[in-house]
């Protein structure tokens, strides 16, 4: 078997993964580096971002403040000292991306301009219109572009991580244009895969966010840390799940129940007041905004609709000049697919999966517990946002930990012999696989689509915004099922050019592992905290649970659990206190 070899491979061309690729290239201009993607990188999630990017920038803010919101919007389950770099190198991070040619808006004297985020108390968010992760990847893209030594595989996907003695040495892809089946070599591997919110059936994430990389990391034996803490965010379209960005919160957009009443005064996030109020009312965060609709829905005060229940947002009062201004893409979203305008309409809104707060455990430098392995991004959990991320931290720290993680990588590949030669025999070993499970087999009943749905049915019932001990225990049984049935997966579509069919299978297969590992941490976590909302449990236990948890994959089983203390360095754990 012919084998590439790079000296650096990044998985991922979405935010995390070029600002690595960046970092790389800089700290070492003699390294080789691949980066692979499964789309073509503009194509990935971090394109769809819309509200903005965190960092301190005005002189009435401080680290110390921005540190601060992160902690308690976390509920205490960030690691301080991970936070406290975040804070330090957000400005320095946002400032470079705009001498890349990010075009941040402006305000009228020319400054760069900030508009307030759910939970944040001052006003920090960088954007660019309501466009933002768009012009974000495009800065990044064209930067990547001037560096020889970056090469790109675009539309490739990632089967497996090559591990030889205790090392990650490379990885196995599927060129998707041809079929073929390759190994490529590597010194030092970056996961940046991005999230998995299609373990869920409502969600704003893109189709090609099925945990990959979570599930690669796991199969090579490295845990997943904080699966149970799930972000749902207050504002999806039904039906779709696409996402109406919190910036039409943030701009002064309400949450109306059924009755028309500003809800959200009934659940401790403070009173209506003629203007916006940080940390408060709709601006509170994303964990409390979610559970308060549920609440609504069990009084019988949400609407009733073909795709479940929901509530409106209503910006109309905003006028048609700031929002063809400053949300021009909500409007072109809610005129697109539902078919309303929102400077006349209100927009009907419900709790859909917005992001995995956990995800591969890495140290602060991105480095993972396994050697030569490296992961930043959403895949990868630091941890800086703890139980619940405040909204417009993860483009930073796509940015932040990115650039860490390509450093780290780039000093040990630095250091490293060439990738030892018995990566050829797993190489074959996973071409057998894939041509045994996926590509010439035969036979089998089951379909990708029943499997996929049952499992969106038992994550939707049993993990979601409220659970408990018997619903997770349910959930965990049929997901166990889902595996075994799994094998007994049909195969229709046999062609070597872009087959779809293989890769959903495979996606399906990453879904599955990354569903048990979110199930098996939220019954074992019997608190509840942040997003993490356990109704046999409701209190916060930090007696036993100011830790993280690390699942580590079982072939034959649920993941096996192990707890790490949650570093604090100068803010001891707290009430969460929002409102006035
Ligand atoms: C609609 C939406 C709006 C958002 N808005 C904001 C916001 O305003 N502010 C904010 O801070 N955060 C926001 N977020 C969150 C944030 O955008 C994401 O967390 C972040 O962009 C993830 O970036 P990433 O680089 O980690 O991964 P992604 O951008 O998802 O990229 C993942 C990459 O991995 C590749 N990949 C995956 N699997 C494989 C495989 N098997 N083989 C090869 N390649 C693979 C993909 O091709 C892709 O290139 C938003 C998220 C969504 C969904």
């Amino acid at each position: 078997m012919d084998i590439l070899s790079h000296d650096v491979l990044i998985i991922g061309g979405g935010g995390a993964g070029l600002r690595a690729a960046i970092a790389v290239a800089e700290t070492n201009p003699k390294l080789s580096i691949a980066v692979i993607s499964k789309v073509y990188p503009m194509r990935s999630h971090t394109v769809s971002a819309e509200g903005g990017a965190a960092a301190v920038i005005k002189p009435n803010d401080s680290l110390d403040y921005h540190a601060y919101d992160t902690i308690s919007g976390g509920d205490w389950m960030c690691d301080q000292d991970a936070v406290e770099a975040f804070v330090k190198e957000a400005p320095q991070e946002m400032l470079q991306l705009e001498h890349w040619g990010c075009p941040w808006s402006r305000q009228e004297d020319g400054k760069i301009a900030v508009r307030p985020f759910g939970g944040m108390k001052i006003e920090r968010t960088w954007f660019a219109a309501d466009k933002t992760g768009f012009h974000m990847l495009h800065a990044l893209f064209q930067t990547t572009l001037k560096y020889d030594p970056i090469q790109r595989y675009d539309e490739w996907f990632v089967t497996k991580l090559l591990v030889d003695d205790g090392r990650c040495q490379g990885v196995v892809a599927i060129e998707l244009a041809t079929g073929k089946i390759q190994a490529i070599a590597a010194k030092a591997v970056i996961i940046c895969t991005g999230g998995c919110g299609r373990v869920f059936p409502f969600t704003t994430n893109a189709n090609i966010k099925n945990g990959d990389g979570m599930a690669l990391a796991y199969r090579a034996g490295v845990p997943l840390k904080d699966m149970e803490f799930v972000q749902y965010h207050p504002t999806g379209l039904p039906f779709t799940g696409i996402l109406i960005t919190e910036a039409a919160r943030s701009e002064g957009g309400w949450m109306l129940n059924k009755d028309g009443y500003r809800y959200l005064q009934d659940y401790n996030l403070g009173k209506p007041e003629p203007k916006p109020v940080l940390r408060s009312m709709e601006l509170g965060p994303r964990d409390r905004l979610s559970q308060a609709f549920v609440k609504e829905m069990e009084k019988g005060r949400t609407l009733k609709g073909p795709y479940g229940d929901y509530v409106h947002l209503d910006i109309r009062h905003l006028g048609e000049k700031v929002i063809n201004t400053k949300l021009p893409f909500v409007r072109e979203l809610c005129l697109k697919y539902e078919n309303i305008d929102p400077i006349k309409e209100m927009i009907p809104v419900r709790p859909v999966v917005h992001y995995m707060m956990g995800g591969v455990h890495t140290d602060i430098r991105g480095a993972t517990p396994l050697k030569g392995l490296y992961a930043a991004g959403e895949v990868a959990c630091v941890s800086i946002n703890g139980a619940n991320r405040l909204g417009s931290n993860s483009l930073t720290e796509l940015l932040v930990f990115g650039a860490r993680a390509g450093k780290a990588a780039a000093h040990f590949a630095a250091d490293q012999k060439a990738p030892n030669p018995a990566i050829a025999a797993l190489a074959l070993d996973e071409t057998e696989r894939i041509e045994r499970q996926f590509l010439w087999k035969k036979g089998g009943t089951e379909r990708i689509a029943v499997l996929r749905k049952e499992m969106h049915q038992a994550m939707e019932e049993g993990a979601g915004i409220y659970r408990n001990r018997a619903s997770l225990q349910k959930s965990a049984e049929i997901i166990r099922n889902l595996q075994e049935r799994f094998s007994d997966l049909a195969i229709t579509d046999q062609s070597f050019t872009f087959n779809t069919e293989i890769t959903a299978a495979m996606e399906l297969s990453y879904m599955l592992d990354v569903a048990e590992a979110i199930i098996q941490s939220a019954l074992q976590r019997t608190e509840s905290r942040g997003s993490h909302q356990r109704t046999d449990h409701p209190q916060r236990n930090d007696q036993n649970f100011l830790a993280h948890s690390l699942a580590y994959r079982n072939e034959s089983g649920p993941p096996r659990m192990e707890y790490l203390p949650v570093t604090i360095t100068r803010w001891p754990p707290g009430e969460r206190v929002y409102g006035r």
